[in-house]
Formats: structure tokens, C-alpha cells, sequence
């Protein structure tokens, strides 16, 4: 085992293929885009991925993850890749910097978009894992993918609670946006998401299910009529869904 892990160790570093998640950050085209470029460098969270990757969901085939792309955030199956836009970084930044205040959330808006980006490539990654694996899907894959986000980094990320409530805080804001505005037009009702407010409250009932105790007043905006019945629901929720996801993911030997 020694032999092999030393072996894969030295194809990597000599750059050779080695089958997984390889990074591509493509050059910046301003200087906003070379901010993005840095601060996603410097956060760890493409190291954080790959780890998590090697450990709980690996890939045989290669898979590319490409900053900088035009379009996305999206999973490419035709290219084994995964684009993000440089400007997906930057809006997040400012959806944070407009709605969360730096010092009662004690963190600060760039963590936020951060936060987000690591939730949002494991639920680009998780599109991948799916068809890797072959998984059967028997509802929205949005939605199972979004909770295979929730259980990586409720079970295997440190403070991955924190990262799964920035990115439903994401949803939230992008709900109330004036962009959305339009939101409950008919077309809306026949797209592949969920709502974003629906898409924050799936991601919360996780948080809260993984751990009551700690997250006893997460839910607390859902009316009074609902919530002991919410409360239930989640604990429960992620219970399955945990148990359901672990079916697919290796464990550490
Ligand atoms: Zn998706």
C-alpha cells in the first residue's frame, strides 16, 4: 500500500496523469478576476476538494475543474468538466457584502463568497460523482446533489455547518434580488431547481438535522403552525439522507 501511495505520489508531482480532479485557473481578464483568481488560491478550497475527493468519493475517470470559464457554474458531461466563472466569485462577494453584516456574523464577505464556491463545487462535482457512479436518480437530481453538498460538509469539513449556512444565506439573497423579481412566473415553475428560498431551507433542515442541540434556533423563522413538525421532519431528513449518500461514498481505511 506504502509502494503504491508513494508511486501515485511521484506521477503527480512529475505532472502525469493521474486520474481525479485536476485544477485550471485560467488567466484573469481585469483586475477584479485576478483578485477572484487569489482569493480562491490562497483559501485552500481546491486542495480541500481534492482530499475530500481521494477520501470519500473518488473518481476514476479525470475530472476538470475550470476557473475563468464564460459560462457556469455548471457540470459539463460531454467534457468531464466543471466551469466557474471568475464573476460567480465576485457577485457572491457583493451579495455578502450587501446583506450580512461583517461584524455580527463575524466573518467577512469574501469567507462568505468562499463559503459558497466550496458548496457550490461539491454540488457541480456531485452532478459528476452521479454519473461516475452511476447512481440512480429518482427525483430532482438538483436537489439530491445540493445534499450530497450538505452531507460532505456536515460529516467530513471542519465547521462545514458555518459553509452550508453561507451558502443557504447565498440562496436567500439571490431570492430576494431584484434580478428575481420575476421570480413566480409560470416558466419559473417548470425549471430544473428547486427556489432558492426552497433550495435555504433544504440546506438549513440539514444543518439542523445533523445536530439539533447545537442548532437548536436555526429554523426559528418557519411560523409557529410548522415548525415543531419542521424540526421533526429534519432530524429525521437527514437521517436518510445521510445513511442514503453513505451507500456511495467510501470511507477512510
Ligand atoms: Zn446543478
Amino acid at each position: 500500500m506504502k509502494k503504491l501511495a508513494i508511486i501515485t505520489l511521484l506521477l503527480s508531482c512529475m505532472g502525469q496523469a493521474v486520474a481525479g480532479i485536476s485544477i485550471k485557473m485560467n488567466e484573469p481578464q481585469s483586475p477584479e478576476e485576478q483578485q477572484a483568481k487569489q482569493s480562491i488560491e490562497r483559501s485552500g478550497i481546491n486542495q480541500a476538494l481534492i482530499d475530500l475527493s481521494e477520501q470519500y468519493f473518488p473518481f476514476e475517470s479525470d475530472l476538470t475543474i475550470e476557473y475563468g470559464a464564460e459560462d457556469g457554474p455548471l457540470y459539463d458531461p460531454s467534457e468531464q468538466s466543471i466551469l466557474i466563472p471568475y464573476a460567480f466569485y465576485l457577485e457572491s462577494v457583493d451579495y455578502f457584502a450587501e446583506n450580512r453584516d461583517e461584524e455580527e456574523s463575524g466573518a467577512s464577505a469574501e469567507s462568505g463568497a468562499i463559503d459558497t464556491m466550496l458548496h457550490t463545487l461539491l454540488h457541480e462535482v456531485g452532478h459528476a460523482y452521479v454519473v461516475e457512479r452511476e447512481i440512480a436518480i429518482l427525483g430532482k437530481e438538483e436537489d439530491v446533489v445540493d445534499n450530497f453538498a450538505a452531507i460532505i460538509l456536515l460529516n467530513y469539513v471542519e465547521n462545514g455547518d458555518d459553509v452550508s449556512i453561507s451558502a443557504a444565506d447565498m440562496f436567500a439573497f439571490e431570492s430576494q434580488s431584484e434580478e428575481n423579481s420575476e421570480y413566480y412566473e409560470l416558466g419559473e415553475y417548470a425549471g430544473e431547481h428547486s427556489f432558492d428560498l426552497q433550495r435555504y431551507f433544504a440546506t438549513l433542515c440539514l444543518v439542523f438535522g445533523s445536530d439539533p442541540d447545537k442548532h437548536k434556533h436555526l429554523l426559528d423563522e418557519v411560523e409557529e403552525d410548522f415548525i415543531t413538525d419542521r424540526r421533526e421532519h429534519c432530524i429525521d431528513s437527514f437521517e436518510t439522507v445521510n445513511n442514503n449518500w453513505h451507500q456511495y461514498l467510501t470511507s477512510a481505511e
